[in-house]
This record gives C-alpha cells, structure tokens and sequence, in this order.
C-alpha cells in the first residue's frame, strides 16, 4: 500500500507530464467563488516546472454530458492558474482536437498549458472500456510520463484517472500523496480519543462512512440536515425538518449498534428552527422535544444545531487527538444557520493532533467562513473521495498507482 511518487518518474527535465488535477471549483457567472482546488494543484505543477518539464494539466469541470458547453469551460481556470503560478499558462479550446495538438507540438520546459474541460468528450466517462482506453490514449500521446493529482475523482474509474494511468510511466501527485496519507491515518493507528463529527444534508450519503468508522472511533457527534432523521428515530416531532424516511430504521441500527460497542453518539439537545428556508426567515431556538411548538409554529425547519449544542461540540472536538469532520451542521450558506459550522470548524483548530475536514461543502464552509485553511490539520479536497476511502472501499485510482 505505497503510492508511486514523483521522484519514482526520473529526471523529468525535458519531458513532457500530463497531469490529472482537480480543477472543478464552483463558478457563478464565469467568476471563481473558490479557487482551493486550483491552489491545491500548485505544489506538484510548481515541482514538475521547477524539474524542467513542460506540463499539460488535464481536468473536469461541472457534469457536462459528452459534449461542448460554455458554462463549464476551463477557460476561466486556466487564467486563475496563471495568476497563482505568476507565469503565462496556454489553454486549448479542446482536449485532444487540433487546438490541443498544436499547442502541445509547441509546448515549452517550463510551460503549462491547460486543456479544455474531459467531459466535453463522451469517451472520458463511458462505461466502455475501449473508449476509454482510446480517449486516454489521446491524452497521453507524446507524454513521457502521467501524474494524478486529482483526488477529487480518484474514486472514479475514468479515462483521465484509470486508463490514462496505465498507458505510460505514472505516478501520484503530491497532493494525491499527502490526502492518502492523512486518510490513511484515520483508517490506522489512530490516537484517542477519535471523533467523528458528521453532518449535511442526508444520512443515506454517508452510511458507508458510518458503518466503517462506528468501530474505530470513540465519539460520534451528529449534525446537519441528517441530524434529524436521527431525532424522529427517537420519537421525537420535527417538524418541516429534512427527514429520510426510509432511513429510519438504519438509524434506530446504527444507535443501538453504537451503545453495544460504547461509541458515544452525540446528538444535538437544541437546534434552530426557521419560518421557511431563507435568510430573512423567523427564527428560534428550540430544545430538541419542542421544535414544534416554538412561535414558529408546528412546520418549523430545523436548519442548523443550536448554541448549547454547539458549544457541547465544540469542547469534544477540541478535546479529543484525532477529529475527522464531513458535513455541515446547518445551512451554513445563510447566515443565520451558519453558527453550528462555524463553532465546529472553529474548535477543529485547536485540536491538539490531527483535525481533518473533508468533503466539498465542508471545506467550502470552512473557506466562507473566514478561516485559515493552515489553521486545519488537512483539508481534503475530495468529498467523494475520501468518504469512500473511509468507508474502505477500493478506489480505481489510487490502486493503478500501487495502492
Ligand atoms: P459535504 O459536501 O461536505 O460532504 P454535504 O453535501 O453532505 O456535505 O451537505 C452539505 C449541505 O447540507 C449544505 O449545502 C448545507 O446547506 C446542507 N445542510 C446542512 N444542514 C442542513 C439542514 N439542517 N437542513 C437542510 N440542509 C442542510
Ligand atoms: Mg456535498
């Protein structure tokens, strides 16, 4: 279980390496509200410059469906990563058409150029191999070596991840090393005590990552819109709430599952109840046994925790040695749901040992909210990724590398 790395490719100085990032940040009208993954790609596109290699970064964007489409373009990437490198970056109109070939037949030591969104092309994620495999030929054409640093899609066997990986020498990138290795930890020699703080909007999303974890942790505090399926487990009335209704008896499961093992489930004992979903909504806060009987009314939606429970915890995850935190504890997008993510991430700093964030939105929060991302002991980039790495499963990509 060792990933290849970098220096595993030789002296790359002339070479040209096609790297996998994760280019797939949120846009609003062509405008990058969140460039963390593109400044998480630095590190390894920096160290291929500075080894003199030229550089043909590769990416998704957005869900297109095989073909062409503005809004997802990587056009406005490819400025963004100029400006982060401080150095001129090319961007081709296509991904392996003729605009591609040119630039990549004139492309420099030390140049980088982008190519235009993967999944403009249907072959990227086919479910047939042979297309993926002929995709991921074109992609590595003329490259001496490939590099993933992706990790947002390593759970996904794609052509840019899977295929491509196999066509010519590969190995990780540094970031793909580094969020392996801190998920790894989780997973392995964990210091104590270990919480798990699980929030966002639905329990069926993070199951797998409940059922592996409940037997390695210590504490297991619940948050989010799943928080409330939880409650109605419990009998309690919730009212307009998030509910998954055929979740209930998975939860009623993982409740009884936790107090035979002695895991501790945290849940909420306040929460705050708005009028409607917005953020000009009434609110209240409402012990957990009346969020139907608060001014709101009887259809209230619970859409965060409330302050007692948030200081509650906030004080076990700064008190515990290993924290790993997926999922926000309230629509944090609004303001005023936003404090129960803000009391958690706040307390995530001060961990003394290893507090990890992961998943899109969680690491979106933690940004919006004004922090530090140093303050953190690792932010992961991939949502998806690292549930299903915690969850145990096996991902596509990191196994071609030697996972
Ligand atoms: P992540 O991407 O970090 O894994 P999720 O995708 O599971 O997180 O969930 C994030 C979403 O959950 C956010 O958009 C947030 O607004 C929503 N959410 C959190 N709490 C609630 C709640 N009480 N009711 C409805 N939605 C919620
Ligand atoms: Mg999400």
């Amino acid at each position: 279980m060792t990933l290849r790395t970098l220096d595993s490719l030789g002296d790359l100085a002339g070479k040209t390496v096609v790297v996998r990032c994760d280019f797939n940040v949120p846009l609003a009208d062509g405008v990058i509200t969140d460039d963390g993954r593109i400044r998480a790609s630095l590190p390894t596109l920096q160290r291929l410059l500075a080894a003199g290699a030229a550089v043909v970064a590769i990416s998704h964007l957005g869900r297109p469906e095989g073909t062409p489409e503005a809004r997802f373009s990587l056009a406005p990437v490819a400025k963004r990563l100029g400006e982060l490198l401080d150095a001129p970056v090319a961007f081709a109109s296509d991904t392996v058409g003729p605009d591609a070939t040119a630039r990549r037949a004139s492309l420099a030591p030390g140049q980088v150029l982008v190519l235009e969104n993967l999944r403009f092309d249907p072959r990227e994620t086919s479910k047939a191999e042979d297309d993926r495999r002929e995709f991921a030929a074109l992609l590595t054409a003329g490259a001496d070596a490939f590099v993933s640093d992706g990790f947002g899609v390593v759970h996904r066997k794609q052509a840019s991840v899977f295929e491509a990986a196999q066509l010519v020498p590969s190995a990780a990138g540094l970031l793909v090393s580094a969020e392996t290795a801190v998920l790894h930890r989780l997973t392995t020699d964990t210091a104590r005590p270990y919480t798990v703080v699980l929030g966002g909007s639905k329990v069926s999303d993070k199951l797998g990552v409940i059922e592996h974890l409940l037997p390695r942790v210590d504490r297991l505090l619940i948050g989010g819109g799943m928080l409330f399926t939880f409650l109605k487990a419990q009998g309690y009335a919730i009212g307009g709430s998030l509910c998954e209704v055929d979740q209930l008896d998975t939860a009623r499961r993982y409740l009884a599952d936790a107090e035979s093992r002695g895991v501790e489930i945290v849940l909420p004992t306040d929460v705050i109840v708005a009028s409607k979903f917005g953020a000009d909504a009434e609110t209240a806060i409402a012990p957990i046994d009346e969020i139907e009987t608060t001014v709101i009314g009887p259809n209230g939606l619970g859409l965060d925790i409330g302050p007692e429970t948030a200081k509650r915890f906030a004080e076990l995850v700064a008190s515990s040695k290993t924290v790993f935190w997926n999922g926000p504890m309230g629509v944090f997008e609004l303001a005023p749901f936003a404090g129960g993510t803000r009391a958690v991430a706040e307390a995530l700093t001060k961990v003394d040992g290893l507090g990890v964030v992961g998943g899109g939105d969680s690491a979106a929060a933690v940004r919006a909210l004004g922090f530090d991302e140093r303050a953190f002991g690792h932010i992961s980039t991939g949502g998806g990724a690292s549930l299903e790495f915690l969850e145990g499963k096996a991902l596509p990509g990191l196994e071609v590398l030697g996972w």
